[in-house]
């Protein structure tokens, strides 16, 4: 029976990210992983390099600069005549960098000594791991730790059965060969957005059908109301509060049924994108005797450090509890093989920043204001247009605004919401200033070059106070 410090189920990016610093820690490291990409091979680096982050922002980047070549670039003076779309050439540049990204991942294993082990995993009793290669005999491997990684998979609701063909996942609306000219996508969240700009940028005409009555109602709402609108300026026909009642694939195309307060409605869409959210993915994962508990909504059960009820078997990513984000479970990843090796590091759960990589993006990190006021916390605000921003205007980009929020008394920033172009990158200088507990004033006193879209974080936070320079402030000092 092989032995290993550590078995890792799982090379998404929590899996890859702990086996990685595993083995630059010194353990003994295996990463078994079943995945095989679209080549029939096997593919390391998960949902995120295969068909989740680097596939879908391939396409939004690359639709996004199609956009501009063909509604923008004319009014800033640049002539580039008729523009079209080569959607397999497209697909074809998505497939390359996602070769060349998990390509990396095993260059990575190879570099640091992590044995990758394409098959599947399942955990046993006592620390021991059913190794079934997809060639040849099952295996039994030991390990002084076991680290889970499994990942999620989409939901799928019954009044929308996918065919792979016209009604499709995310992964499948990764795959078009066309513009489809209707598409109609179930679920206005992160995931719906993105897919639906993508191939709205591309021409489509794009419905999309949300339960809910409020718009992103994780997101600030200020932001969530100024979204909407702009989502709606591009094209996108978002019905808030229905209810999909069936869909079927017919001739002229899928009818699809659905509900909301003023009755039944249908709609006849081309494609349909069902991104109702994602489940943690725990079939097959575990003997029945391996000790380690799924909650009542499909987690496995682990404690604020990643640990199960079973000694050195830990969790990690989207299979546990928290965000369903990448960056998330690296950070977990890290942590549970740096406990392992006697460092004490903790993730900061306060402290994860959330991107939606709409035109313009929208992102944040930590609280919104309704959520901090809704529990009685006293707080100022402070809010800054894109359209005040030099650099904003010089590239185009004023829609959006900037928000700081912070605590009434301490003046600790307790969330920065942005809604504007680069946002993911803008976020990144919040999560700096909240991980070390700034205040609003620290980042007021935080120099930013000018002109940059980060200045509209600094004058936000200038706000905060009533010093903004470059509007008029509505809080006086
Ligand atoms: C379209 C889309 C866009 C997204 N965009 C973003 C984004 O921009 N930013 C972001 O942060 N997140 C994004 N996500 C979410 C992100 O992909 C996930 O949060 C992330 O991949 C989770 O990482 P993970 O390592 O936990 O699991 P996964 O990436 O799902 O990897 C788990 C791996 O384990 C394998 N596996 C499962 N069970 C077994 C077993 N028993 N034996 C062997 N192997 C097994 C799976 O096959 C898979 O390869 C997106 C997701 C989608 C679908």
């Amino acid at each position: 029976m092989d032995n290993y410090d550590l078995i890792v189920i799982g090379a998404g990016p929590a899996g890859y990210a702990a086996a990685i610093r595993g083995a630059q820690l010194g353990l003994k490291t295996a990463c078994i992983d079943k995945s095989v990409g679209k080549n029939g091979k096997p593919t390391l680096g998960g949902t995120c390099l295969n068909w989740g982050c680097i596939p879908s922002k391939t396409l939004l980047d690359v639709s996004h600069k199609y956009a501009e070549a063909k509604e923008r670039f004319a009014g800033f003076g640049i002539e580039v005549g008729d523009v079209a779309v080569d959607v397999p050439r497209m697909i074809a540049n998505k497939d390359a960098v996602v070769a060349q990204l998990t390509g990396g991942i095993g260059a990575l294993f190879k570099g640091n000594g992590v044995t990758a082990l394409a098959g599947h995993g399942q955990l046993l009793s006592r620390k021991r791991v059913l190794f079934t290669p997809h060639e040849g005999e099952p295996a039994t491997l030991s390990a002084e730790h076991v680290v889970l990684a499994p990942g999620s998979i989409p939901v799928e609701i019954p009044p929308a059965p996918q065919d792979g063909a016209r009604i499709v996942d995310s992964t499948g609306a990764l795959e078009f060969d066309a513009v489809p000219p209707r598409l109609g996508v179930i679920g206005a969240g992160v995931i719906g957005l993105e897919l639906g700009s993508v191939w709205g940028r591309l021409g489509s005409n794009v419905v999309l059908l949300e339960a809910l009555d409020e718009f992103l109602p994780m997101a600030d709402a200020r932001i969530g109301r100024e979204a909407l609108r702009e989502f709606g300026r591009q094209g996108l026909d978002i019905r808030l509060g229905t209810r999909v009642m069936g869909a079927e694939a017919l001739d002229g195309g899928v009818q699809v049924a659905y509900q909301d307060k003023n009755g039944d409605h249908s709609v006849t869409v081309d494609k349909l994108i069902v991104a109702v959210g994602r489940r943690p993915f725990t079939d097959g994962l575990l003997a029945p005797d391996s000790g380690v508990h799924i909650d009542e909504r499909g987690f496995l059960y682990v404690d604020d450090l990643c640990a199960t009820e079973v000694p050195d078997v830990y969790a990690i990513g989207d299979v546990v509890r928290g965000p369903m984000l990448a960056h998330k479970g690296m950070e977990e990843g890290v942590m549970v093989v740096e406990r392992i090796a006697g460092h004490k590091p903790v993730v900061n759960y306060d402290c994860v920043p959330s991107v939606i990589y709409t035109h313009p993006e929208i992102a944040w990190v930590g609280k919104t204001e309704q959520e901090l006021k809704a529990s009685g916390e006293e707080v100022k605000v402070g809010a800054f247009p894109y359209a005040a921003t030099g650099r904003a205007l010089a590239a185009g980009e004023k829609t959006g605004i900037a928000k700081v929020v912070a605590d009434a008394e301490t003046d600790r920033v307790l969330g920065v919401h942005i809604f504007g172009a680069q946002a993911s990158e803008l976020v990144a200088q919040a999560v700096v200033a909240m991980e070390f507990a700034a205040t609003a004033e620290d980042l007021a006193l935080t120099m930013c070059a000018h002109p940059t879209l980060a200045e509209a974080v600094h004058e936000a936070s200038l706000a905060v106070s009533g010093n903004a320079i470059h509007m008029v402030n509505r809080r006086k000092r």
